[in-house]
């Protein structure tokens, strides 16, 4: 059965007291369903984060990481580094760094490589814009973006790959694709992973959705049989909102 996974990107939100107190509250939570939870702080939390929480289940993890291993390239983060702290999981392509760093899928073919020759699993987004929505060609680019970044590994590697579908156009916006949205472009990006890899590969793949999931439409999206979980912004960042997404499996 795949996994059901429920992560949290706290972007550039949060000081390191923040930090502590939200997950000192993320941990009175309790959970009722199955699951894996994971926060991503930002990465001078990380360290702070894991001591923080001790003894929990909830997986932290990082939301980038570059492609080489060290050198000069000052101001960024290695693989090395990440799992010098204990972070084992990537979020790799959000739309953010795609947008505001210019990240190509080429580069993150590159990031990508780098995270699993690392022994790391990433959880790698994509999805497209308003215009590309409104156009009808959403598939198309979806398509492209998954074949640029990923269809240069074996099925072996989607051992280790979660995708993470998030429609530009619904991230934090308060505007979310409709549960049948949803639905229609994992059944599909199901199906693009199947024809390369097989059908038993494309089963054990993990498809989140991410776009203003909130404790109010997580049910039904989550309901939706080619949904596995959601990667999670704004309703993130309030403890409670997080466990009722959590518990909407
Ligand atoms: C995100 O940034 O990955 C995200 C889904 O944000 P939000 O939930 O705030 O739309």
């Amino acid at each position: 059965m795949r996994k059901h996974i429920v992560a949290g990107n706290w972007k550039m939100n949060n000081d390191l007291a923040m930090t502590q107190s939200l997950i000192t509250e993320l941990k009175k939570q309790s959970q009722t369903s199955n699951a894996e939870v994971m926060i991503a702080p930002t990465f001078t939390n990380l360290w702070s984060a894991f001591e923080t929480l001790k003894n929990s289940k909830i997986e932290v993890i990082a939301q980038n990481m570059h492609f080489a291993e060290s050198g000069a390239y000052t101001g960024e983060i290695s693989a090395e580094m990440l799992k010098s702290v204990g972070v084992q999981t990537v979020i790799l392509g959000h739309s953010e760094r795609r947008a505001y760093f210019n990240e190509t899928d080429e580069l993150l073919a590159k990031k990508v490589d780098t995270a699993l020759n690392n022994k790391m699993r990433v959880i790698f987004c994509f999805g497209e814009e308003l215009v590309d929505r409104k156009s009808g060609n959403h598939e198309t680019i979806v398509e492209n973006q998954i074949k640029k970044a990923l269809f240069h590994l074996e099925a072996d590697n989607f051992k280790n790959i979660v995708l993470a579908y998030e429609p530009v156009w619904a991230i934090g916006t308060g505007e979310t694709a409709s549960p049948e949205q949803a639905q229609d472009m994992h059944g599909f990006i199901r199906k693009t992973l199947a024809k390369k890899y097989g059908q038993e590969t494309a089963n054990s793949v993990s498809i989140l959705y991410g776009g203003s999931v909130k404790p109010t439409n997580a049910k039904e999206i989550f309901s939706k049989p080619d949904v596995d979980g959601g990667l999670i912004g704004g309703a993130a960042l309030k403890a409670d909102d997080f466990y009722a997404i959590v518990n909407a499996f």
